[in-house]
């Protein structure tokens, strides 16, 4: 679904990312552990061409994201084609980017109607489908600062899967939640698991990685340092610098 070569990425003299060859297949679910500052956002980032890269390549079934090929050239595609490469990628991040002014429903249904152009009918349907399935349909009339933080991040997964993503990224989902609120919402992500649904995850939830990953990815400085299954990247890492960053976290 996602594959990506060589991928390069400079901030003024930073080289952020170094030659990360990434790929995901259908179903699989594959979380990004690492350090601060590793590039694990940049990377996330880059996969979905927020950021542009500036080595390397990233395709999205099968299409090259973010430029294209004119007279042997790479160039950058326009911003329409690029957003039709995208719109396969459901993103959710660390702070949840609700409309403030818009119920929960209507923050799921706002991209059904403008994007997909659903009638308000079927996207209301389709929208309380997807409260659903997060288990928010008693909360559908709500407005986000009526929400709990992990209520805000359900909304922020539904509208999400209203689009009906082939492959889902996330970014620290539960990162900036109170405590007590992560498991509600990593539920709801280990369901998504459950169904099949192709992943991307950025998380510091070690505990949850290694439950819910068909494969850990481990970055540090820019490079993907150790990569396998998490039966193997958590017991038996190989790096000294992936035994140590995991020691911080036991
Ligand atoms: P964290 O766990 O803190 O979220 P991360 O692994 O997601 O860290 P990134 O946010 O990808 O790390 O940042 C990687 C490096 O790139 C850092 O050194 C950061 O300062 C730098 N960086 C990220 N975005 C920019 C930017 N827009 N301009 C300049 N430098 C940036
Ligand atoms: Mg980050």
């Amino acid at each position: 679904v996602v594959s990506a070569k060589g991928l390069g990425k400079t901030f003024g003299d930073t080289e952020v990312l170094k030659d990360i060859d990434f790929s995901v297949a259908a179903s699989e679910v594959v979380c990004v552990i690492g350090p601060s500052g590793s590039g694990k956002s940049t990377l996330l980032r880059c996969l979905a061409f927020l950021e542009a890269y500036d080595a390397g390549s990233v395709h999205i079934g099968g299409q090259l994201l973010g430029y294209k090929d004119q007279g042997g050239m790479r160039v950058r595609a326009s911003e329409r084609a690029i957003d039709r490469v995208r719109a396969p990628i459901g993103m959710v991040f660390q702070h949840f980017h609700l409309w403030p002014h818009r119920t929960a429903l209507e923050n799921v249904t706002e991209a059904l109607r403008l994007v997909a152009g659903l009638s308000r009918r079927e996207a209301e349907k389709q929208g309380m489908d997807m409260l659903e399935r997060v288990g928010l349909v008693d909360r559908a009339d709500h407005y986000p600062e009526q929400l709990s933080g992990g209520q805000k991040q359900r909304v922020a997964i539904a509208r999400a899967l209203a689009m009906k993503p082939q492959v889902m990224y996330f970014d620290e989902p539960t990162s900036a939640l109170d405590p007590e609120l992560v498991g509600e919402v990593l539920e709801v992500m280990k369901q998504l698991a459950r169904e099949g649904m192709t992943m991307v995850i950025v998380t510091h939830e070690m505990g949850f990685a290694a439950h819910v990953a068909d494969r850990v990815v481990f970055m540090d400085a820019g490079k993907i340092v150790e990569s396998g299954k998490p039966e193997e990247v958590f017991r038996n890492p190989s790096s000294p610098r992936l035994q140590q960053f995991l020691n911080t976290w036991r």
